[in-house]
């Protein structure tokens, strides 16, 4: 795999990286992958040595992390007397160098794109962030992005600046964008028919570990026939808790609810949003009722938006990272109910989206 027309792309020694992130601070600031007892978090550092860039998976994405925080604060009402004063809160301007993204949070943070595409917010801190990716070279067994077409390895595309590979002794770098261009100066040597071999390699060896597989061919189709089907109900009574730690770590999860916080003088409301979760009871709550009352419902939902509801940015929810499987309580895996109504099809009506 080569990279893409116009991309410049280097071979240099690991040992040299660091030195050149930490030259780029204070005008960015550094954030990755770092160790936190036997998991990796993504974090702010205050030096390039500190990152551990040959991490595995991540509770936390790092898209959601630093582009849609869980909280944020939108506006803030000042009354006194008959007069009201409204002010919006700025955008954050801060330059970020966000370093060893995988590459399904790299599709995730494309998907993030298109939703957030207008929100001032969400922008301000995309277009402030540097993107440099890292081919991943440890699945988890909860992965399947190489089902989905998001992984192991990034195919030269949108959403990131810059994506390294590591070949051994060195990351093989591969420029992406022109700020990355410009700002990247890494020395190293040039690339020849044999690295990409290389690369190529790794590739297959990385994909020769990731042993969870979902056959996506026709499945909207097919869920959407299967609204009914009884694996919603069997898996939501006797194992889903309604804790919603799938939506949290799901790196495309986009709901939010906005709320208004009035102080008790009722003379300044500052209005915020933070994350909400479809698998939460009161998500659907509204005026008169509540239209995802049950468990399987609720359930059903979140499996639908991450496999099915494919028309609505043209590209499936899920980006394969695993992390709903991972970090559920009881091990509900979306994969093994897709399976299942695979394997035994109801072909009922469908309901409506
Ligand atoms: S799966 Fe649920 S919480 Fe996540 S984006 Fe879709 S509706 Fe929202
Ligand atoms: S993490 Fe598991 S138990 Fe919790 S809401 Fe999601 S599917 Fe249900």
């Amino acid at each position: 795999m080569r990279a893409s027309p116009g991309c410049k792309a280097v071979l240099t020694p690991k040992e040299s990286l660091p030195g050149l992130l930490d030259s780029l601070r204070p005008a960015y600031g550094l954030a990755g992958p770092v160790p936190l007892g036997e998991q990796t978090v993504f974090s702010r550092v205050d030096s390039a040595g500190q990152l551990k860039m040959d991490y595995s998976s991540t509770m936390a994405p790092p898209g959601k992390l630093f582009l849609y925080p869980s909280r944020e604060n939108i506006l803030r009402f000042r009354t006194e007397g008959e007069s009201a004063e409204v002010e919006s809160f700025p955008a954050e301007t801060a330059k970020t160098l966000l370093l060893g993204v995988h590459a399904c949070d790299v599709h995730a943070v494309v998907y993030l794109d298109k939703v957030f595409h207008n929100d001032p917010f969400y922008r301000a801190r995309r277009e402030n962030t540097l993107l440099v990716a890292i081919n991943c070279t440890e699945p988890t067994p909860f992965c399947f992005c190489s089902s989905v077409g998001t992984g192991p390895f990034l195919r030269a595309g949108e959403g990131y600046d810059a994506v390294l590979t590591d070949l051994g002794e060195h990351y093989l770098v591969e420029l992406v964008s022109d700020r990355a261009g410009d700002l990247l100066r890494i020395e190293g040597e040039a690339v020849g028919e044999n690295v990409w071999r290389r690369k190529a390699a790794r590739e297959e060896e990385v994909r020769g570990k990731i042993t969870k597989r979902m056959d996506v061919e026709g499945l909207d189709e097919l869920l959407l026939r299967n609204t009914e089907h009884p694996v919603w109900s069997e898996t939501a009574d006797s194992r889903c808790l309604s804790c919603a730690n799938c939506v949290m770590v799901c790196p495309t999860c986009f709901c939010h609810d906005i709320v208004d916080r009035v102080d008790m003088a009722l003379t300044e409301t500052v209005r915020f949003r933070h994350w909400d979760a479809c698998q939460d009871q009161k998500f659907a709550a509204v005026h008169g009722g509540n239209f995802r009352r049950t468990r399987a419902a609720r359930l059903r939902q979140f499996v639908m938006h991450k496999l099915d509801y494919t028309a609505q940015f043209d590209t499936m929810g899920t980006v394969g990272c695993g992390r709903c499987i991972q970090w559920c309580p009881t091990r509900i895996d979306l994969t093994e109910m897709a399976k299942e109504i695979q394997r035994s099809p109801g072909e009922k009506p469908s309901l409506a989206r």
